[in-house]
C-alpha cells in the first residue's frame, strides 16, 4: 500500500515537471510547419558563415540601445520604437550585420507594440530557441548570421502563417524599396 502511493507521489511530480518544462509546443509546431513546408518567398538561400564580433567591437558599432538589445538581448517600451507604427514598403534588415530580415509586406498590425511580421524573408535567416525567463516559455529569434537577439515569436499571428515575429525596432533598421 505504501509503495504504490510513493510510486504515485513520483509519477505525480515527474508529470508536472514535464508540464512546466516543456516547450511552447503551439509555437515550436507553427515554426516547424513555416521551416518545412517553407512559404517564404526566397528559397533555398542559405546562410554564409556566422559573423563573430567581440563585445568591445559589437560596442564600438552599435548604439547603446542596439547593444542592450541585439547583445544582451533586452527589450524597448512597448509603442516607443521606431518602426511599430511604420508603413513604407521595403525590407528590415538586421541593424548589427546588416542581413535581409523582414519584408514589409510580410508586416502586420499586432497591436502589441512592437513590429510585427508572419514570416521572415528566409527560413534560413533567424533561428529559434527556447526562453524561458521572466517566469515565461516563449520562443527567442535571433539573426542567424550575427546571433542578435531580435525579439519573440508567438503563435497568434495571421495566415498564411498564424504566426506573429515581435521584434524589438532597435534591432532593425529599415532600408526603402527604390521606385
Ligand atoms: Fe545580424
Amino acid at each position: 500500500m505504501k509503495i504504490s502511493i510513493v510510486f504515485l507521489v513520483i509519477i505525480s511530480i515527474t508529470s508536472l515537471l514535464i508540464y512546466f518544462n516543456s516547450p511552447d509546443s503551439t509555437t515550436m509546431a507553427k515554426v516547424s510547419n513555416l521551416i518545412n513546408s517553407d512559404t517564404t518567398k526566397h528559397k533555398g538561400e542559405s546562410m554564409n558563415e556566422k559573423l563573430v564580433k567581440t563585445d568591445e567591437e559589437w560596442k564600438k558599432e552599435l548604439s547603446q540601445e542596439q547593444y542592450r538589445i541585439l547583445r544582451e538581448k533586452g527589450t524597448e517600451r512597448a509603442f516607443t520604437g521606431k518602426y511599430w507604427d511604420h508603413h513604407e514598403i521595403g525590407i528590415y534588415i538586421c541593424a548589427a550585420c546588416g542581413t535581409e530580415l523582414f519584408e514589409s509586406d510580410t508586416k502586420f498590425d499586432s497591436g502589441c507594440g512592437w513590429p510585427s511580421y508572419f514570416e521572415p524573408i528566409e527560413k534560413n535567416r533567424i533561428v529559434y530557441k527556447e526562453d524561458k525567463s521572466f517566469g515565461m516559455k516563449r520562443t527567442e529569434v535571433m539573426c542567424a548570421k550575427c546571433d542578435g537577439h531580435l525579439g519573440h515569436v508567438f503563435d497568434d499571428g495571421p495566415p498564411p502563417t498564424g504566426l506573429r515575429f515581435c521584434i524589438n525596432s532597435g534591432s532593425l533598421k529599415f532600408v526603402l524599396k527604390e521606385k
